[in-house]
């Protein structure tokens, strides 16, 4: 039976570059890979797999909600990876779950544990329950050097939890965090909040 990776980071943790190095290197293996992504992320253009780095692929599934991903041609494919896999819904995640299982094919996920109020993602949830192998992709804390495992999220340079969840942004938006720092940072914008309300 081929496996289920979940490989999760905070914002930030290289984990399209982990994914486009492991299409890399079964391509040049001369094996086929099927790259999937959400098909509401559109911070680079709807069909591409961006990393910050600046390296990219184009996607090869764009799935959406009602998407059956048991029906996708896997004729050759020797590996599927998933970009941005917490936006996939929990059905999706157990297709892949089948699909590992009943075609033989590996099946990588990567995305976000959990959202900017520290809540997993559906397809994160899912993938944490079924999932042969969770492996952390691990990156430092914006403010001090600790492991982050946060996404905070700030607007105007305030830490929020304020807004959407399914709200995709680059570093300008969120920022990895250690937990320390992530309490630390919405305290002292309540602060500022509560300190603004008494001066009115
Ligand atoms: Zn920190």
């Amino acid at each position: 039976m081929a496996k289920l990776y979940f490989r999760h980071g905070t914002m930030g943790s290289a984990k399209t570059l982990n994914l486009l190095a492991v299409a890399h290197n079964y391509r040049q293996q001369g094996k086929q890979v099927l790259l999937l992504k959400p098909d509401f992320d559109t911070r680079f253009g709807k069909e591409h797999i961006k990393s910050r780095a600046g390296l990219q692929m184009e996607a090869d599934v764009l799935v959406g909600f009602g998407t059956d991903l048991t029906q996708l041609n896997f004729e050759g494919v020797s590996c599927i990876l998933v970009d941005e896999a917490q936006f996939f819904t929990m059905e999706h995640i157990e297709q892949l779950r089948n699909i590992s299982l009943d075609r033989e094919i590996p099946v990588i996920c990567y995305g976000l544990r959990t959202d900017f109020r520290t809540k997993l993602f559906p397809g994160s949830l899912r993938l944490m329950e079924l999932a042969d192998s969770i492996e952390e992709i691990k990156s430092t804390c914006f403010y001090c050097s600790r492991k982050s495992i946060m996404n905070l999220k700030h607007v105007d340079g305030k830490a929020s939890i304020d807004g959407p969840t399914v709200q995709l942004g680059g570093e300008e938006k969120y920022l990895p965090v250690c937990y320390r720092c992530y309490r630390q940072q919405l305290e002292e914008t309540s602060h500022t909040r509560s300190e603004a309300t008494l001066s009115q």
